[in-house]
């Protein structure tokens, strides 16, 4: 077997340790007889592993009773229509920051639903920053203001997070959710999709205040309802349930990284590796403004998209894989997830000197 470093944007890396206990585990769980793939939902057994996954979640993020925790289906995508059925009153609106392909793609989708204040878009700079953001352009009357935490594609991170008063802060956190500490109670709510940072694809966590139920209109699915979900227990049907015990042993490993505290540290030290790297050289170019670089997904580029093309060959030779930049961007792209060890950022950034010293 040989294990390469994993430079996905997502589904990316997951922790070693995680694989190893599933693989262990795969054909009896825990003395069942059964892999837990094959358990019911409604059994005791699988409620255990379920309630143990939330509470580690509650653990590492801080968040308290006043919060519904949901594990549901469809994605961040999913949720792009889910958020304005869920808390767009009927004649309501609600403030969108567009930073990037995600956050328009939030935006487009919820226009369907009602009237969507873009105050903020960055799109003509081609999103190298997270735009300025004018209170003064806030509507205070919203029924939610919407943010992207991290901008997965372009690799920008809000520095700080906006200030919206009693309008609920709504934020898409699929690519940096349990990467730094988030004081949770500045949201009202906050989503992700597993696939980056979380465990594996097919689970999306969404995490409510309690207070902001009840206010889904009357055409939202069942399965989109935060509120129907919340008295089920997000077992209105089947969950996802392989998804949600791999988060679990994902989550355990982290803690043992001394949570998102300690891991928080080793994302710093991660990033700053390729930045310096990237701040030292003429040959490389980091487009995104300093200030709204991104811990998580670290873009560059070559003097030419032909030796962008030889990096990712040459990078992949070396057990470096999936560098190539989004689609829409091209370059290259390293994100760097928790699960991404410090030593494959290591590797990586001797590889762009060796590189850049070949090829300059
Ligand atoms: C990946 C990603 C999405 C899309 O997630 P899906 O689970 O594929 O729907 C949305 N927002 C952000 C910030 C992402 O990184």
């Amino acid at each position: 077997m040989n294990r390469v470093y994993n430079f996905a944007a997502g589904p990316s890396a997951m922790p070693e340790a995680a694989l190893r206990q599933a693989a262990q585990e795969m054909l009896d769980f825990n003395g069942s007889g059964m892999s837990v793939m094959e358990m019911s939902h409604r059994s005791k057994a699988y409620q255990d592993i379920f309630d143990e996954t939330e509470a580690l979640l509650r653990e590492l993020m801080h968040i308290p009773d006043t919060y519904s925790v949901l594990f549901l289906q469809g994605g961040a995508t999913g949720q792009f229509a889910a958020i304005p059925m869920n808390l767009l009153r009927e004649g309501g609106s609600a403030d969108y920051v567009d930073s990037g392909n995600f956050a328009h793609g939030a935006m487009v989708e919820a226009k369907k639903y009602g009237d969507i204040r873009c105050v903020a878009s960055s799109k003509d700079e081609n999103y190298i920053r997270i735009p300025a953001l004018d209170k003064a352009a806030f509507n205070p009357e919203a029924d939610y203001f919407y943010i992207t935490t991290n901008n997965t594609i372009f690799g920008t991170r809000y520095p700080e997070l906006p200030e919206t008063g009693d309008v609920p802060l709504v934020a898409d956190m699929s690519s940096n959710i349990l990467s730094e500490v988030f004081d949770i109670n500045r949201f009202g709510v906050a989503y992700a999709g597993a696939q980056k940072n979380v465990g594996p694809a097919g689970l999306t966590l969404v995490i409510v205040r309690r207070d902001l139920l009840g206010r889904a209109r009357s055409i939202c699915p069942k399965v989109m309802n935060w509120t129907v979900m919340t008295e089920k227990g997000s077992m209105l049907n089947t969950p996802p349930t392989y998804a949600i015990y791999m988060a679990g042993l994902c989550m355990k490993w982290l803690k043992a990284q001394g949570g998102v505290e300690g891991i928080e540290q080793v994302n710093l030290e991660k990033s700053k590796l390729l930045y310096d790297v990237l701040d030292a050289s003429d040959f490389y170019r980091a487009p995104v403004v300093p200030a709204y670089r991104s811990r998580m997904n670290v873009t560059f580029t070559t003097p030419s998209p032909e030796l962008d093309a030889a990096f990712v060959k040459a990078a992949a030779g070396e057990g470096l894989v999936s560098l190539k930049g989004h689609r829409l961007v091209g370059g290259i792209r390293a994100s760097i997830y928790n699960a991404m060890p410090i030593e494959g950022v290591r590797k990586l950034a001797e590889f762009m000197k060796k590189f850049e010293m070949e090829n300059r």
